[in-house]
């Protein structure tokens, strides 16, 4: 554990305030990163890929992810605020920016009233 706190502190993602560790800003994105990337996995898998138990592929998945992937992936699902946990998604800058590059493909039937036609 040591270790890894300083390997941390060298990165600069923590530092000591008041003798307690702290995330720096930096820290604080890092961190807020990866809590997204695992939870649009999770969101992915099962709304997409229709897996029940997403945990464990989901820490798998996160991986792979890089940030075009990430924003592809988040426009995709909706820009979703949160897991099939019900817990928080953080902002990405695509979901501030709400992009519309990447044209969402994803739709769910109740948002298509009958005789819907998309081109
Ligand atoms: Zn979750
Ligand atoms: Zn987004």
């Amino acid at each position: 554990m040591r270790g890894v706190i300083e390997e941390l502190e060298r990165e600069g993602l923590v530092g000591v305030k008041d003798g307690k560790l702290v995330f720096t800003e930096d820290g604080r994105k890092r961190a807020e990163k990866i809590v997204r990337l695992h939870r649009l996995a999770e969101r992915l898998l099962s709304d997409i890929l229709g897996f029940k138990d997403v945990e464990e592929h989901a820490c798998r998945f996160e991986h792979l992810i890089d940030d075009e992937v990430e924003e592809a992936i988040c426009t995709l699902l909706g820009h979703p605020q949160v897991c099939p946990h019900g817990r928080t998604i953080p902002a990405g800058n695509c979901c501030i920016v709400k992009e519309t590059e990447v044209e969402r493909v994803i739709y769910r039937l109740s948002e298509l009233s009958q005789g819907d036609e998309r081109d």
